[in-house]
């Protein structure tokens, strides 16, 4: 109630903004996703760049949330705001609805770096799933799909689905108005559960499974050794697609878990950080899947009614995935956003183990996570999502307030090329005193 109470006496204007919004604007956000930030209503940006955001209350925050992936990149990276730039004037805008020669070198680099090697365009992740999805019931002519509870893929109707508390699937909570109730379109199993994914595969009517290698949106939920081997054995077995949903997991590096583990998944999905904040998504899929959805005379995919888009693919979003890919998101910069995100789980956990608090941490890549339950952390959605939310919200602002911003619901922390050591110090030392404060020390 204190930080409540603080958030809203520091961030007034952010209040007021958001108190004013909502004659017009559908509960006041752009989104309405964004009511359910922490303290009952979200920072309203003025600008950014690098690691920090600065607020329309004139603060400056050190960005750890990094539009929770969307700016893993850094906020206006030189070269993908030049690209850009040059490409709008050039070009006149981003919809003349034919293609430029960025596309085919971004998709080559995706190729390399995720080892699938057929790549299409799209506005966002979500679409990038959805159409993943299409292919995948087109190519395998099943209708279901396959996800793991507490997954979140973008607002893909399909997706919404968790297993209940008797085991059966039951449309998850927040759906709204879907065309179909996903329980007929969809099967859910808890993740690192092989049996129970063996068992809902053998129906045989599963067109894909659609996977985060680690789940990423319920907190981090890493796979159990030998867990996605056996995903992939299954899967193959069952003649079901297994498409790995990388636009969170490419924080663990250069080609996302995929790479970094030698996983061989069949399609990749993936959008928001690859275009070091223009939106954009692609979906790729492996040369013998390619040529044969290609060829498909039963499906016309060069149609605009199945998969498709006039802004798909548009010239600003390649070629901001182009300077991004090529100039920002390097191998050189993965490493070093992974070293300075070790820094910031080791400090955690030295708080942690200092103060005897029973909290666990987790790390992927340049991405870590602290979550209200002790080692070993957890392995599947219900009990990721079992964690206590008012801890949550207190962490998020408690460090806000003294101008740290975590991602929200889970304080996860990201790590940009241009997040430093000294960012991560300052988060310690608010975190620090946060744990003592609710210690009473
Ligand atoms: N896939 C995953 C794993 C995500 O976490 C998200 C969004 O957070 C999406 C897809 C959808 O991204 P977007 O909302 O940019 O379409």
């Amino acid at each position: 109630k204190r930080e409540q109470d603080s958030y809203a006496a520091n961030f007034p204007r952010s209040r007021a903004a958001f108190d004013g919004a909502g004659e017009h604007l559908l509960g006041g956000v752009p989104m309405t996703w964004m009511r359910m930030w922490p303290g009952g209503f979200p920072v309203y940006q003025a600008a950014a760049r690098g690691a920090r955001l600065s607020d329309i209350d004139g603060h400056e925050l050190i960005d750890f949330c990094l539009g929770d992936t969307g700016a893993m990149a850094g906020h206006s990276p030189a070269p993908v705001t030049e690209a850009v730039a040059r490409r709008y004037t050039e070009l006149g805008g981003a919809t003349t609805m034919l293609p430029t020669e960025d596309a085919a070198w971004v998709a080559a680099e995706l190729a390399r770096r995720f080892g699938v090697s057929h790549w299409s365009f799209t506005l966002s992740a979500t679409d990038a799933n959805r159409w993943a999805i299409r292919v995948a019931r087109q190519l395998t002519r099943r209708t279901k799909i396959l996800v793991f509870s507490y997954c979140y893929h973008g607002s893909v109707d399909e997706t919404f689905i968790v297993v209940g508390p008797d085991g059966r699937p039951v449309s998850r909570a927040g759906n709204v108005g879907a065309p179909v109730d996903p329980v007929t379109t969809t099967r859910v199993v808890e993740f690192n559960d092989p049996a129970a994914l063996e068992r809902e595969l053998a129906h045989g009517d599963v067109a894909a499974v659609l996977m985060e290698p680690a789940l990423t949106n319920i907190g981090i939920v890493l796979p159990r050794d030998g867990y996605l081997a056996q995903v992939r054995e299954l899967t193959r077995a069952a003649g079901t697609l297994l498409i790995n949903d990388e636009t969170h997991t490419f924080s663990a590096g250069p080609g996302g878990c995929t790479r970094a583990w030698g996983l061989d998944p069949d399609m990749v999905t993936i959008g928001k950080s690859i275009g070091g904040g223009v939106p954009c998504g692609a979906y790729g899929l492996d040369a013998g899947l390619a040529e044969r959805i290609l060829s498909d005379d039963s499906a016309d995919i060069e149609d605009v009614g199945g998969v498709g888009g006039t802004l798909a693919g548009n010239a600003l979003s390649v070629a901001a995935m182009r300077a991004c890919l090529g100039s920002v998101l390097t191998d050189a910069a993965f490493a070093g956003m992974t070293e300075v995100a070790a820094g910031y789980t080791e400090s955690v956990r030295a708080v942690l183990a200092a103060k005897s608090v029973p909290w666990s941490i987790s790390q992927l890549g340049a991405r870590a996570e602290y979550r209200f339950t002790p080692e070993p952390p957890v392995t599947g959605g219900e009990s990721a999502a079992a964690a206590d939310v008012d801890l949550d919200e207190y962490m998020h602002l408690y460090t806000l307030n003294r101008g740290i911003l975590m991602t929200p619901f889970h304080n996860m922390a990201l790590m940009s090329p241009m997040t430093t050591k000294s960012d991560v110090d300052a988060h310690t030392a608010v975190f620090t005193e946060a744990v003592s404060e609710l210690l009473g020390e």
